[in-house]
C-alpha cells in the first residue's frame, strides 16, 4: 500500500485535487481510503456526494470507545472510501494530536487491514503553516510519500516551501519524501515556467500541471469530482493524466528548500510575463 500525504496552503486545491485524483486512480483499478486530515473535514464531500460524514473526533466523543469502523470510514464514489478525521472544538486542543488519534483509532478498527487490499492511503493535510500538530502524519511515519500542491502565487510557493523544511526534518530520521509538485493553476504569468524552477531548485519535479477550469466549480455545486459529473470533460482527463504519473512515480527524493532570497529572485526571474 502506498501511503501518500497532500499538503499545500489552505484553499490551494487540495482537497478537489486529491479526490479528483483518486477517482482516477479508481478507474485504473486501484483500492483506494482517502482521510481528511482538515479540521474543515471537508475532503470527501465530493466523493460522498455531499454526504454529512461525522468525524472521527466528533465519533469518539459522543459514542465513547464503542465507536465502530462503519460509523466513520464509508464509501463513496466508485467504492472509495472516505473518512474525516475532525478537529478539536476551536480554540481547545491540537488538531494534529486528533489527527493522530483518528489514525490509530482506523488503525485499531482495521481500516488498513490486509483484507481491505488497500493499494492506496491518501491524506488529505492543511499546510499553511507546518506547525508541530499537521506535521503529525508525516512524523509518525503515516504517509510515506508527500505530494505537495502549489500555484505561482507567491504564498502558495511560500507555503511549499516550509513545508519542504517539514519534510527536511523528518526524512532523515524516517522514510517521508517528496514525490513532486503538483501545480493546480491560478493563471499566474509564466507560471508553467516558474514552478518547474521551483521544483527544480527543490530538488524535486513538477509532476502535473492542472489547469484552472469553471467546470470544477460546476461539479462542486454538485458535489461531484470532475470524472463523475463529467467524464467526457477535458479536465477530468487531466486529473486522469496526474493520476496516471502518480501511478508511475518513483522519483522520491529529501527536498532542499530555498531561502527566502532564492525564492524572491525566482519570482522575479520567471514571474514577469516575457
Ligand atoms: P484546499 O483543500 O486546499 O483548502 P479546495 O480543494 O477546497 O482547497 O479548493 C478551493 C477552491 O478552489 C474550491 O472551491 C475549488 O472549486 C477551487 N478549485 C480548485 N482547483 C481548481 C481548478 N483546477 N480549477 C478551478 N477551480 C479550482
Ligand atoms: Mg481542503
Amino acid at each position: 500500500m502506498r501511503k501518500i500525504a497532500i499538503y499545500g496552503k489552505g484553499g490551494i486545491g487540495k482537497s478537489t485535487t486529491t479526490q479528483n485524483t483518486v477517482a482516477g486512480l479508481s478507474e485504473m483499478g486501484f483500492n483506494i481510503m482517502v482521510v481528511g486530515c482538515d479540521p474543515k473535514a471537508d475532503s470527501t464531500r465530493l466523493l460522498l456526494g455531499g454526504l454529512a460524514q461525522k468525524t472521527v473526533l466528533d465519533t469518539l466523543r459522543e459514542e465513547g470507545e464503542d465507536v465502530e469502523l462503519d460509523d466513520v470510514l464509508k464509501p463513496g464514489f466508485r467504492g472509495i472510501m472516505c473518512t474525516e478525521s475532525g478537529g478539536p472544538e476551536p480554540g481547545v486542543g491540537c488538531a494534529g494530536r486528533g489527527i493522530i488519534t483518528s489514525i490509530n483509532l482506523l488503525e485499531q478498527l482495521g481500516a488498513y487491514a490486509e483484507s481491505k487490499a488497500l493499494d492506496y492511503a491518501f491524506y488529505d493535510v492543511l499546510g499553511d503553516v507546518v506547525c508541530g500538530g499537521f506535521a503529525m502524519p508525516i512524523r509518525e511515519g503515516k504517509a510515506e510519500e508527500i505530494y505537495i500542491v502549489v500555484s505561482g502565487e507567491m504564498m502558495a510557493m511560500y507555503a511549499a516551501n516550509n513545508i519542504c523544511k517539514g519534510i527536511v526534518k523528518f526524512a532523515e530520521a524516517g522514510v517521508v519524501r517528496l514525490g513532486g509538485l503538483i501545480c493546480n493553476s491560478r493563471q499566474v504569468d509564466n507560471e508553467l515556467e516558474m514552478i518547474e524552477a521551483f521544483a527544480d531548485k527543490l530538488g524535486t519535479q513538477m509532476i502535473h500541471f492542472v489547469p484552472r477550469d469553471n467546470v470544477v466549480q460546476r461539479a462542486e455545486i454538485y458535489r461531484k469530482t470532475v470524472i463523475e459529473y463529467e467524464p467526457e470533460n477535458a479536465q477530468a482527463d487531466e486529473y486522469r493524466s496526474l493520476a496516471k504519473k502518480i501511478s508511475a512515480n518513483e522519483m522520491r527524493v529529501i527536498p532542499t528548500p530555498l531561502e527566502i532570497e532564492e525564492l524572491e529572485k525566482l519570482l522575479i526571474d520567471h514571474g514577469i510575463a516575457s
